[in-house]
């Protein structure tokens, strides 16, 4: 039998490492569908409800933990919550659309628990000053906002080996091309495909 229910794909990586942009090169793949996460961050100037996020109090992210909502939720930073609904997974299982979710590490490791058969992508920036450059280029985050995204940043990154791949974001033609590939190469593992494997075997007389 192949691996049942849609393909999930993490993308994990810094804040500020280009992961969103790295997201939407997923995205413009057919056949992909994006998490859109809850959190109770405040939304930044440039945000809109329901793109990226879904911006919710405290107590109706509390609510939906209590109520089982979330296939993952984490605390990041120590300081906002930030969980992937689990109606996405359905949505995509029944439109047999692939989930692309873009979640910390502590929310990757949650998924992978529930979901073996995802795929986990981290991306990083090629140095720290490459990071701490983008982030200030943003504009959008005070200085103390800053440096506890890039010390958080060196931790976050300690965890690469939990992951599956690793794209380095130093040209991203070049990392959306790589991140693309990882799309469809996953896409095309035997255990996702087996039932067709099979039903090709047969035309052949089994
Ligand atoms: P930001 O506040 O910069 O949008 O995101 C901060 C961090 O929260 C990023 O590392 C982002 O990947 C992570 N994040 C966003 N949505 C979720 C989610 O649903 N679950 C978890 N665990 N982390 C998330």
């Amino acid at each position: 039998m192949s691996e049942s229910g849609p393909l999930v794909m993490i993308v994990s990586g810094p804040s500020g490492s280009g992961k969103s942009t790295l997201v939407e090169k997923i995205l413009e793949l057919p056949g992909t569908m994006l998490s859109v996460s809850c959190t109770t961050r405040a939304p930044r100037k440039t945000e809109s409800d329901g793109k990226w996020y879904n911006f919710v109090s405290e107590s109706e992210f509390q609510q939906m933990v209590e109520t089982g909502q979330f296939l993952e939720y984490a605390q990041v930073f120590g300081k906002n919550w930030y969980g992937t609904p689990k109606k996405w997974l359905d949505a995509a299982t029944q439109q047999g659309l692939d989930l692309v979710l873009e979640i910390d590490v502590q929310g990757a490791l949650q998924v992978r628990r529930r979901l073996p058969g995802s795929v986990a992508i981290f991306v990083l920036p090629p140095s720290r000053q490459d990071l701490e450059k983008r982030i200030r280029a943003r504009g959008q985050d005070s200085d103390d906002e800053i440096s506890r995204r890039l010390d958080r940043a060196r931790e976050e990154m300690l965890s690469y080996s939990s992951y599956d791949f690793a794209v380095i974001n130093d040209n991203l033609e070049r990392a959306g091309r790589e991140i693309q590939a990882i799309a469809m190469g996953s896409r095309c593992r035997v255990t996702r495909n087996e039932d067709r494997i099979r039903e090709i075997l047969k035309s052949f007389g089994g």
